[in-house]
């Protein structure tokens, strides 16, 4: 991932807002699955109860992180899969190519794998010359596109079915129609022979349960079975905080993840793999392996203030409720990870303050995202602290700075005070609109032409409530 600059930022956002098509494609779809979510809780009932008893399943891993982890890899292993752990996504890389290597592998089938897009791995695997296939719906789409994904849960939720459609027929070399049908049937069509050909299958993993060395998989499309079950090679990637300790904990969070996700009870694929094929078995990989991920968690987990933030089961339910991922989707954001869970992590797994740190001013801080969340993660907290800490490290540019100088000052001082109030009210008119403003030269321009600016009044309350209480006593 390159680190960006603000100005890139910024370019970012206004792209996103003149792209008319995502604008309305992802406000749809966040405005279904949020409410899909709301009816699912609803339904589920005392669902405070359910992410409480997931917030304290996840606060309990993390702070045994270590413990959980050795418990896990010992169980893979005695499951007869390998274990490997990758403390970057160099490691990651190297560690997938030589497996592939190892098995002269040429084709690769992959079903949804965050991580992988986080280290970038298909750029990698398809530059050594392997052909690799996404075959998770909206993965296969996004491959085509050559774009990255725009939501965690939903990566092709900036496009609709026409764009689709156009992506599609590009490849068939006919027109392929606009409707759900016949773009799932081409898919299908495209991506079977592959399941076949392939060599490898790699998958993400949505929980690994420790008590058993089990990863779990949640899917609503059949790939993922194909993918972990055809190849005679299977590589599971995983971030290292993915742990539950146990089945029945396993149960808590697979009342909240899809529910949170898609607002189902549970999605249509619920598997748990627990080692490669064994004798007399009918199917499953000779080889299983499993990529424990670390790059750069370990910077949240040693950080009290934002270890919660690990605590995430990768719902996308704050992405849905964000007011601001609805109106500039995910490429605005520059990192794999959008909405208000990424702004919070990516500056931390990035440990990159000074290029990331803007990202936490993509919210309006109305908490929505940590209301949503399924296992209670204070995400607005969050997002107000990494603007303290890169303040604190003077990453705001110096006029910024300069501007809350002055009003710190302005304000611990009554008498400066009412003088700046006064001037204010003078200088404001040239801009002022009835009781608010508009225009004026840049920086203010950002607020007063797309905010509400109210102007300062003319008589400051200070006077009307003297007044007032004047009035009150006569
Ligand atoms: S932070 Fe919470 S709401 Fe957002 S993706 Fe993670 S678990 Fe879901």
């Amino acid at each position: 991932m390159t680190a960006p600059n603000n100005a890139q930022f910024k370019r970012r956002i206004k792209n996103a807002l003149q792209d008319q098509n995502m604008r309305q494609a992802v406000k749809k779809a966040t405005a279904i699955l949020r409410n899909n979510r709301l009816k699912a809780a609803e339904e589920r009932g005392n669902w405070n109860a359910w992410r409480a008893l997931g917030k304290d399943i996840r606060e309990h891993v993390i702070a045994n992180l270590d413990y959980y982890l050795q418990e896990f890899a010992g169980n893979v292993r005695r499951n007869g899969g390998q274990v490997h752990f990758a403390d970057s996504a160099n490691d990651v890389i190297q560690t997938v190519s030589q497996v592939v290597t190892a098995h002269q592998a040429k084709i690769m089938v992959k079903s949804k794998s965050m991580v992988s897009e986080e280290v970038h791995l298909n750029k990698a695997l398809q530059d050594s010359g392997v052909t690799v296939v996404e075959t998770d719906l909206a993965e296969y789409i996004i491959q085509l596109a050559d774009e990255p994904p725009s939501h965690i849960i939903v990566p092709a939720i900036h496009k609709n079915r026409y764009q689709i459609a156009e992506l599609f027929s590009h490849v068939a070399g006919e027109v392929i129609p606009a409707d759900t049908p016949s773009l799932n049937s081409f898919a299908r069509r495209m991506l079977r022979e592959r399941f076949l050909a392939a060599d490898v299958g790699l998958s993400g993993c949505n929980f690994a349960v420790a008590e058993t060395g089990s990863i779990a998989l949640v899917t609503n499309e059949g790939n993922g079975r194909m993918v972990t079950s055809l190849p005679k090679v299977h590589i599971v990637l995983m971030g290292m905080e993915r742990i539950v300790p146990s089945l029945s904990d396993l149960e808590v969070v697979l009342n909240l993840l899809p529910r949170s996700a898609t607002g189902q009870k549970l999605t249509s694929y619920v598997s748990l793999i627990t080692g490669p094929h064994q004798q007399g078995e009918l199917d499953g990989p000779e080889e299983l392996h499993v990529i424990i991920v670390d790059n750069g968690r370990t910077n949240l987990l040693v950080d009290p203030e934002f270890r919660s933030a690990l605590h995430c089961i990768r719902c996308g339910a704050c992405f849905n409720v964000c007011p601001v991922y609805r109106q500039i989707g995910g490429f605005a954001y520059g990192s794999v990870y959008g909405g208000p869970i990424g702004s919070v992590i990516t500056p931390l797994l990035n440990d990159d303050l000074q290029h990331w740190g803007e990202l936490a001013y993509a919210s309006t801080l109305c908490a929505a995202c940590s209301e949503a969340c399924p296992v209670m993660i204070p995400l607005h907290e969050h997002l107000v602290r990494l603007r303290y800490r890169r303040c604190k490290a003077g990453y705001t540019p110096e006029l910024e700075r300069m501007a809350f100088r002055t009003w710190g000052s302005l304000f611990s001082r009554p008498g400066k005070y009412r003088w700046a109030m006064q001037s204010g009210y003078f200088l404001q008119r040239p801009l002022m609109h009835g009781n608010h403003l508009e225009g004026g030269p840049t920086p203010l321009a950002g607020w007063t032409n797309s905010r509400y600016f109210p102007a300062v009044a003319k008589e400051p309350f200070r006077k009307r409530w003297d007044k007032l209480v004047k009035e009150v006593q006569d």
